[in-house]
């Protein structure tokens, strides 16, 4: 919980860091020491702005974690660049400057990232795929190093307006300000649009002044006036971070389908504005820039056959939860009721006979009377189970409702159903299902009927003569195996033996 007193603190320090550099410019004016002592005042906001990135990142949850973990990434990479900065600054060697230049362009890598976190997604874990994502920032801030260096860039040292200039930087913070706009202004949620629209406040700022400061003919020093605006700038997310909720990220409803493609859109912008940046680089330098756009086309093709494998998993798995019971695992009612309508499709075609059975065990509201629901689930789990494991591989068992399953025998004639029936009714009454109350035994009484002549083959008639005999079974002592009343007397009556009595209390 962010308190009122620790985000005043913030603040404050943060107000006189900006008041000490103005003291120290004021003081020191242009003298290196003036310029070192600045370095110092930026680097200790670096380090509030990191404290208060990793504070807002410990108040918060779901996605906007990453935002803040990418932020602290971001502010520790500057910071190694400043330090390396401090120490060109004391020792005047600047052998090292392209690798300090290298750590203040890499740290932009991390706010590149940014754009790629919905907000509104709730999302708990670093998606693989943003280590593709990851790739085209870099590869675009490669291209855009290439266009300043080798490309149509470095013939330029064109002004944009007076003295702000077309550089580097300002390319990269542009594409990341449109980016940010853009996935504020698509946003849900008002704060999730305030929150980006503040991160592309400050990134303007930025890129204004990084447009100043990189631009040759300015010729900027470090240690003068407007190093000021470089600390002022860092306050800004100081201020983002330190008045941060993390209720700010509210729970968003599910999304409509045309959010999922705009998240898609994205991943593209990177990989699009390097190849116009590359283009331009190929003119003169046709392997270089391949061998960046080879890299870049490679991951985002990755990226679609991902998204197409994800996308196909999510399909499957939806098409088997729409057509199987949640709790025993077995096809569910609409799609035992769709084999039944194919199995009759098929008898009305070839005269294939084939058997329907419908089962109900035996006084299961005992069960969750005397022992509750959840061992009453684990009974259905079990039943269900054991009946799969009994039946023929090409029979089909599903759930019809509560207690009750249906069987379907394809090329079965009456008697082989009713033999079937009888070996299911025998396998799940010497069945023991182990629950924490011991072991319990459960019984099962089978209603049968079968497809034989081609007046049968109705299947809304089948259920209802099944259902006939299994009332019947429950009518006669339960335990048993009933079939249609209609069909001639099975070869076999089948009863329930003496000894199999009912093993739970009434
Ligand atoms: P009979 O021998 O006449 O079939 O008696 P019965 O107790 O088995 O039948 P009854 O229709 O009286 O009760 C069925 C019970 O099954 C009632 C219902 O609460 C329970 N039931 C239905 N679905 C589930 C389920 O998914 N889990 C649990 N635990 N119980 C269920
Ligand atoms: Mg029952
Ligand atoms: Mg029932």
């Amino acid at each position: 919980m962010v308190t009122m007193s620790s985000t005043r603190t913030t603040i404050i320090a943060a107000g006189l860091l900006l008041l000490t550099h103005v003291a120290i410019l004021g003081t020191f004016g242009n003298q290196p020491l003036g310029a070192v002592l600045s370095d110092f005042v930026q680097l200790l906001l670096g380090l509030l702005c990191v404290l208060t990135c990793v504070q807002a990142f410990r108040r918060s949850g779901s996605v906007a974690r990453y935002f803040w973990r990418w932020l602290v990434v971001s502010f520790l990479t500057w910071m190694a660049a400043q330090c390396l900065g401090t120490f060109i600054d004391i020792t005047s060697n600047h052998s090292i400057d392209f690798v300090d230049d290298l750590l203040f362009f890499g740290a932009q890598v991390p706010l590149g990232m940014l754009i790629f976190l919905d907000p509104d997604h709730e999302s708990n874990h670093f998606d693989r795929l943003h280590w593709l994502d990851f790739l085209q920032v870099c590869v675009f801030l490669v291209s855009v190093y290439l266009y300043f260096s080798h490309g149509p860039g470095r013939l330029t040292t064109m002004s944009l307006l007076g003295p702000f200039g077309w550089t580097r930087s300002l390319a990269f913070n542009l594409t990341l300000i449109a980016a940010f706009i853009l996935r504020g202004a698509l946003a849900d949620s008002g704060v999730v649009r305030a929150f980006f629209g503040r991160m592309a406040a400050f990134l303007v700022g930025s890129a204004v002044a990084d447009s100043y400061a990189d631009f040759a003919p300015n010729n900027l020093q470090s240690g003068t006036w407007f190093d000021l605006v470089w600390t002022a700038l860092l306050v800004i997310p100081v201020l983002i971070a330190a008045t941060w909720h993390q209720e700010e990220f509210p729970a968003s409803p599910p999304r409509p389908a045309h959010s999922f493609v705009i998240n898609q859109f994205f991943p593209l912008l990177y990989p699009f504005f390097s190849m116009l940046l590359l283009v331009q680089v190929a003119h003169t330098h046709k392997m270089l820039a391949s061998a960046i756009l080879v890299p870049s086309f490679a991951a985002l093709c990755i990226r679609v056959l991902v998204i197409q494998h994800r996308l196909a998993q999510a399909r499957e798995t939806m098409q088997f939860e729409a057509a199987h019971d949640a709790l025993t695992g077995l096809p569910n009612r609409g799609a035992i009721f769709d084999v039944l309508e194919k199995e009759a499709q098929r008898f009305k075609r070839g005269g294939q006979p084939f058997g329907v059975i419908m089962a109900d065990i035996d006084f299961f509201k005992r069960i969750n009377d005397n022992y509750g629901h959840p061992t009453g689930d684990l009974v259905l789990q079990q039943v269900a189970c054991q009946l799969k494991d009994t039946v023929r591989s090409y029979d089909s068992v599903g759930r019809y409702g509560g207690e009750e399953f249906l069987i379907i025998t394809p090329n079965c004639d009456r008697d082989a159903t009713l033999a079937s029936a009888e070996r299911l009714r025998r396998s799940i009454a010497e069945l023991e299902v182990p629950t924490a109350f011991g072991a319990i035994q459960v019984r099962l009484s089978l209603g049968v009927v079968s497809a034989s002549n081609p007046g049968d083959c109705g299947c809304s008639v089948l259920l209802r003569r099944a259902d006939d005999a299994l009332y019947r079974a429950k009518a006669h002592g339960r335990n048993r195996v009933e079939q249609a009343s209609e069909e001639s007397p099975p070869a076999e009556t089948f009863v329930t033996p003496a000894d199999e009595t009912l093993p739970y209390p009434s």
